[in-house]
């Protein structure tokens, strides 16, 4: 048997319950996985909350991330002992994820854990931080290098947004983070940010199509208005990284910054990411991102504590990165 946190739904009513569950009920896939630890992204808060309509089937196990060690495996590239991650690929939406002790998923979804990293570290960056990676990535690919002038973080303080302001501290670029919890700006300053920037003065959409240029890169993980009025003030030819929608889906913006100024807007997904890409980005985390500054980021909790953490993410009250302990 295995235990896991269970989300029912009755009548439109959503409840949730730590229940000890039957090995029969365990998902289909050649590699079991005794979970260690998970986490707490936006997403989960949807998924344990029965919001965005992310999730179709009920009984249902959240966690759209795990790390954990392979106890069975019918796939070669997989033995019994071998510390793995599962991030994305819709598990913890459409099928049973990282909120259980034990799980099982498709070889082809699985990345070892980098050498020198610990389950623990891997959750603590989780999806979140495999974006901000990957976002980071698709940047640099586009031509952002240091020396270019201040990348803009947005949502600086949540998950994404404050491995972002490490990465990029630590890769050379100086960072201005824009965050709407003026309270977190030691924490901020910190991680690696040198300039601050309050939310409400990016909160307004467009006023001129076109504002003086001022950043050399973007990640993004609020979208709406504040992206729309990003995209005005980039610099020539410079580049965002569209990762996230905290602050709404719409887009209200003008197509002149793309046309005067050569701006792309690039779209970042870790979901569906392929496996190459999701090494090469866990790779480059494990020698970039200081593992000291990713434990400053970390709260930690308790698997039947954590329908709490989904609650607070969704109001954008959740610091940093929260690790889940799956295995007592
Ligand atoms: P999070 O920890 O809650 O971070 C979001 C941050 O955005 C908050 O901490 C807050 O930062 C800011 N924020 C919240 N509400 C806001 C509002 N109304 N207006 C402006 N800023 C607001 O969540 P996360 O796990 O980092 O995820 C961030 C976003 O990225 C989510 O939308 C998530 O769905 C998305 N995401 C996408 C992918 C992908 O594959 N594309 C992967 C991971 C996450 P401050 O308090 O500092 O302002």
């Amino acid at each position: 048997s295995f235990q896991a946190l269970v989300v029912r739904k009755a009548d439109d009513r959503i409840t949730q319950s730590f229940e000890t569950l039957d090995d029969n009920l365990l998902p289909p896939g050649e590699v079991t996985v005794d979970v260690e630890y998970s986490t707490v992204n936006y997403k989960d808060g949807l998924c344990l909350t029965g919001q965005g309509g992310l999730v179709r089937q009920y009984p249902h196990v959240p966690g759209i991330d795990l790390a954990g060690r392979v106890v069975a495996s019918e796939s070669a590239a997989f033995q019994p002992g071998d510390r793995v991650i599962l991030t994305g690929w819709r598990v913890g939406e459409v099928r049973w994820g990282g909120y259980a002790t034990r799980t099982r998923a498709d070889a082809a979804q699985l990345v070892h854990l980098p050498a020198a990293m610990t389950t623990r570290q891997a959750m603590a960056i989780g999806t979140a931080g495999l974006t901000a990676m990957l976002a980071i990535m698709a940047l640099e690919a586009q031509g952002l290098a240091p020396g270019q002038g201040e990348v803009l973080v947005t949502g600086a303080s949540g998950g994404v947004g404050s491995v972002a302001v490490a990465l990029l501290d630590a890769l050379g670029y100086p960072v201005a983070a824009v965050t709407g919890r003026p309270e977190h700006g030691d924490y901020l300053r910190r991680l690696g940010a040198k300039t601050l920037i309050d939310r409400s003065e990016l909160a307004e959409t467009v006023k001129r199509p076109l504002e003086g240029e001022r950043w050399a890169g973007c990640v993004d993980a609020v979208g709406g208005a504040m992206l729309a009025r990003v995209l005005g003030q980039m610099k020539y030819g410079a580049s965002v990284a569209a990762v996230g929608l905290a602050g709404g889906a719409t887009l209200p913006a003008t197509v002149i910054p793309f046309l005067l100024r050569g701006v792309n807007l690039l779209g970042i997904d870790s979901v569906l990411q392929p496996l190459d890409r999701r090494r090469a980005a866990w790779s480059r985390l494990a020698e970039t991102l200081p593992m000291a500054l990713l434990e400053s980021m970390i709260e930690e909790v308790a698997l039947a504590d954590v329908v709490p953490v989904g609650e607070a993410i969704l109001k954008g009250g959740v610091k940093g990165r929260t690790v889940v302990r799956v295995a007592e």
